[in-house]
C-alpha cells in the first residue's frame, strides 16, 4: 500500500516528468482515492481498460496514452464524459506518462523493445531539432530481413509489415516505438540497415525505397506495451503493490 501522492511524486522524479515538451500533461491526470494497493497498467486509457480496472478493483490505472491531448476538444462530453465519469465514480486514479516513458533509459518503450529483440543499444538519432528521438544499435548477429520480421512477429505476437528494399544482411538497426515513421529519413541518413517503428504512413514506403533502407511497421500498440508494463512491475516491487498489465487488443 502506498499513498497516491507518494507514488506520483516517485514516478515524476524517476521519469523526469517535467523535463519534456509533451502533447499532454504527464503524471497524475485524474485524482481518485488516496491509498493505492492494486495497480492496473495498459497502453491506452480507453473505456475497455477502465472497465477491466473496475472488475479487478484497481485503485490506480497507469498508462502511456492518457487524456487531455493538445488540440483535442476540451469539452467533457460523449466518450470523454463516460471515461472520466467511470474513473471519478469508482475513485480510481489515472496516471499517464507519454514521452517520459518513451525515453527512459531502462523502463522506457524503446529500451524495453531493444531488450526483447536482443538489440544492443548504441546511440541516438533524429532530425536536427530532436536528435535524441530515435534509438540505434547492433544485432549480435547479422540476419535476413525476413528473419527479423519473424522475430518481431514472435516477440510482439503481431505480424509486422516488412518493406524490403535491399538484400544486404541487417546488422545496424534504428527503432522508435509508436507513431515514429517520420524518423525513417534520419535513420537512413545515419547509415542504418533497417528501421523499425510502430505506425506506418503511405509515404513511408516510398521513402524506404528511395533511401534504400529496409523498414518494419511493428504496430503502435504492440511496440508500446512494454514500457508501462516494466514501470508497473518496478513500482509493484518498490511498494509491494498488486500489479497487472491488461492488454486491450489493438491491431494498429
Ligand atoms: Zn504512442
Amino acid at each position: 500500500m502506498v499513498e497516491c501522492e507518494t507514488l506520483v511524486q516517485y514516478c515524476d522524479e524517476l521519469l523526469d516528468a517535467q523535463g519534456y515538451r509533451d502533447y499532454c500533461p504527464n503524471g497524475l491526470q485524474v485524482q481518485g482515492r488516496s491509498q493505492i494497493q492494486r495497480l492496473i497498467t495498459g497502453v491506452t486509457a480507453c473505456q475497455a481498460l477502465l472497465d477491466e480496472a473496475i472488475t479487478r478493483q484497481a485503485d490506480a490505472v497507469l498508462v502511456h496514452h492518457g487524456y487531455f491531448w493538445k488540440g483535442e476538444d476540451q469539452r467533457i462530453v460523449g466518450i470523454r464524459h463516460k471515461r472520466l465519469a467511470t474513473l471519478l465514480d469508482a475513485g480510481i486514479n489515472l496516471l499517464a506518462y507519454h514521452l517520459p516513458l518513451d525515453y527512459h533509459q531502462e523502463l522506457g518503450n524503446n529500451a524495453q523493445l531493444a531488450k526483447r529483440l536482443g538489440i544492443l543499444p548504441q546511440g541516438r538519432f533524429g532530425p536536427a531539432d530532436a536528435p535524441e528521438l530515435g534509438w540505434s544499435g547492433e544485432l549480435p548477429q547479422a540476419c535476413e530481413a525476413t528473419q527479423l520480421a519473424d522475430r518481431l512477429h514472435s516477440v510482439l505476437d503481431r505480424e509486422p509489415l516488412l518493406i524490403q528494399v535491399h538484400e544486404r544482411p541487417i546488422r545496424y538497426i534504428g527503432w522508435c516505438t509508436g507513431a515514429a515513421q517520420g524518423l525513417i529519413e534520419p535513420a537512413a541518413m545515419a547509415g542504418l540497415d533497417a528501421f523499425i517503428s510502430g505506425e506506418v504512413s503511405e509515404q513511408t514506403v516510398h521513402i524506404a525505397r528511395e533511401l534504400g533502407i529496409n523498414y518494419f511497421a511493428a504496430g503502435h500498440h504492440a511496440t508500446e506495451r512494454y514500457g508501462v508494463m516494466a514501470l508497473g512491475e518496478f513500482l509493484a516491487g518498490q511498494y509491494g503493490l498488486e500489479h497487472e498489465f491488461v492488454d486491450i487488443d489493438n491491431p494498429v
